[in-house]
C-alpha cells in the first residue's frame, strides 16, 4: 500500500516521542511490504517561534494533502505562565482540529496486563478494563463565543450544540459499539444544561437506530465516580468536548500512565494521531519520556485510516512484549522494577524495533 504520512512533533517531549512513532511505522512498512513517504511540519510553540503563527499556512496545506498526520504535542511554559499572551500554542491545536473537521476523539483506555501495578486503582477492580472514549471535539464551551464585560470584571464563555453536531458523532460511537459489546454510555449533564438536554434528546433519537445496542445515560458527575469504582462497566462511552476532555484524562489512570494511551481525531478527512499527553516540560530533553503513547498512536494510524489492521496489531503485540520482557520507562516503573530495566525514550524505540 502506498500513503504518504505528515509527521508534526510539535513541542517538548513532542519531538522525543514521535521520532519513536515514525520509526514504528518506517519498520511496519518494511515488514509488510507499503510503501510510506513522509514529510514533516511545524505546529505550536516551534511553530510561533519561526512563523509567529501556531497553525501556519504550510502546515495546514500539507495535513490536508496527507493520509493521516501523526501528531506530538503543544504547548509551553512561557504561556502556561502568562494567561494574557494573545498568540498561544494550542490555538494551533484547536484551529486544526476545526479546519480539518475533526469531530470525533477516540481514546481507547485498555490496560495491558503487566501495568496492573502501576496504576493507582486496586488491581481486582480494574482487571479487564476496556473502554471506548467518543469525546466530541469541535463544538461545546471550547469553541463558543467567549469573552470579558464590566470593564473585564465578568467573563463568560458559551456552550452551544447543534442537533448535527450530537448526531455525527453519536453515530460514530453507536457504530463501534456494534463491533464490540453492544453497550453504549451516553454522558451529559441534562439536569441542568440545555445543550446536555439536546444531547440525550438526540442520543435517544440515534439509538431507536441501534436496537441491538443498550444503551445507558449518566451524569456526568456520577460517570466520573462510576468510572472509578466501577471500570469494568463501561464500554462504549460518547460525550461532549469538556466533559470529554475531563473524563478521559481521568481514565488515564486506569492505564497507569499517561505515557501510554493514544488517540485518533477524526472526521470526514484526513484524521490525526496522537498522544493524550502533553508537551510535558518538566521532563523535555531529559530523555526519559514514554513513546508507547505515540507508537499506540501509530498503531491506530495503521487500523483507522488505513484498514491495516494485522500491522496495527502487530504494534500493540510489540509493545506488550517489551513490558512482559520487564522493562519500564520511568512513568511505568515501580519499586520492584530493577535499575537494569529501567530504560529511557531511545532504548524504549530500540527495544519495540527489535520485538517487531
Ligand atoms: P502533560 O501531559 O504534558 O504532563 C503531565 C504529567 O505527566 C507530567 O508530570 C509529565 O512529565 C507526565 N507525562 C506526560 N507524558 C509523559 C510521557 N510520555 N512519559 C512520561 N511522563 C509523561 O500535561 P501538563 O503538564 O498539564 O501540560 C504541559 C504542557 O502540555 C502545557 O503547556 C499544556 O498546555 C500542554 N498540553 C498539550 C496537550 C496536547 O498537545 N494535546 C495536551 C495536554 C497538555
Amino acid at each position: 500500500m502506498k500513503k504518504h504520512i505528515l509527521v508534526v512533533p510539535g513541542d517538548g517531549i513532542g519531538q522525543e516521542v514521535t521520532a519513536v512513532g515514525k520509526k514504528v511505522l518506517e519498520r511496519i512498512a518494511e515488514k509488510f511490504n507499503h510503501e510510506f513517504t513522509y514529510d514533516e511540519a511545524l505546529i505550536g510553540h516551534v511553530a510561533i517561534e519561526a512563523t509567529g503563527n501556531p497553525l501556519p499556512d504550510e502546515t495546514l496545506e500539507k495535513m490536508r494533502a496527507s493520509d493521516a498526520v501523526l501528531f506530538g504535542a503543544v504547548g509551553h511554559p512561557k504561556y502556561d505562565n502568562d494567561p494574557s499572551a494573545k498568540v498561544r500554542p494550542e490555538q494551533g491545536l484547536l484551529k486544526m482540529r476545526k479546519e480539518l473537521g475533526l469531530y470525533a476523539n477516540l481514546r481507547p483506555i485498555k490496560l495491558f496486563d503487566e501495568l496492573l501495578s502501576a496504576s493507582s486503582i486496586k488491581p481486582e477492580i480494574l482487571k479487564g478494563s476496556d473502554i471506548l472514549f467518543f469525546r466530541e471535539l469541535t463544538g461545546d464551551i471550547y469553541f463558543g463565543e467567549k469573552g470579558r464585560k464590566d470593564d473585564g470584571n465578568t467573563a463568560y464563555d458559551i456552550a452551544s450544540y447543534s442537533t448535527y453536531e450530537v448526531e455525527r458523532i453519536a453515530r460514530k460511537a453507536f457504530d463501534a459499539a456494534m463491533t464490540r459489546g453492544k453497550k453504549l454510555m451516553s454522558v451529559d449533564k441534562a439536569n441542568v444544561l440545555e445543550t446536555s438536554r439536546l444531547w440525550r434528546e438526540v442520543v435517544q433519537r440515534v439509538a431507536l437506530e441501534y436496537p441491538e445496542v443498550t444503551v445507558e445515560h449518566q451524569f456526568v458527575d456520577s460517570a466520573a465516580m462510576l468510572l472509578i469504582k466501577d471500570p469494568r462497566r463501561f464500554d462504549v462511552v460518547v460525550t461532549a468536548n469538556l466533559f470529554g476532555d475531563i473524563l478521559t484524562d481521568e481514565a488515564s489512570q486506569i492505564a497507569g500512565s499517561m505515557g501510554m494511551l493514544a488517540s485518533a481525531s477524526i472526521g470526514d478527512g484526513t484524521g490525526v494521531y496522537e498522544p493524550i499527553h502533553g508537551s510535558a516540560h518538566d521532563i523535555t530533553g531529559m530523555g526519559v519520556a514514554n513513546p508507547m503513547a505515540s507508537v499506540l498512536s501509530a498503531a491506530l494510524l495503521l487500523d483507522i485510516s488505513f484498514g491495516l489492521k494485522e500491522e496495527s496489531d502487530a504494534i500493540i503485540n510489540a509493545v506488550d512484549l517489551v513490558l512482559k520482557s520487564g522493562m519500564r520507562t520511568r512513568d511505568i516503573a515501580d519499586a520492584n522494577t530493577p535499575a537494569y530495566l529501567l530504560m529511557g525514550t531511545e532504548a524504549a524505540g530500540e527495544a519495540l524495533l527489535k520485538f517487531l
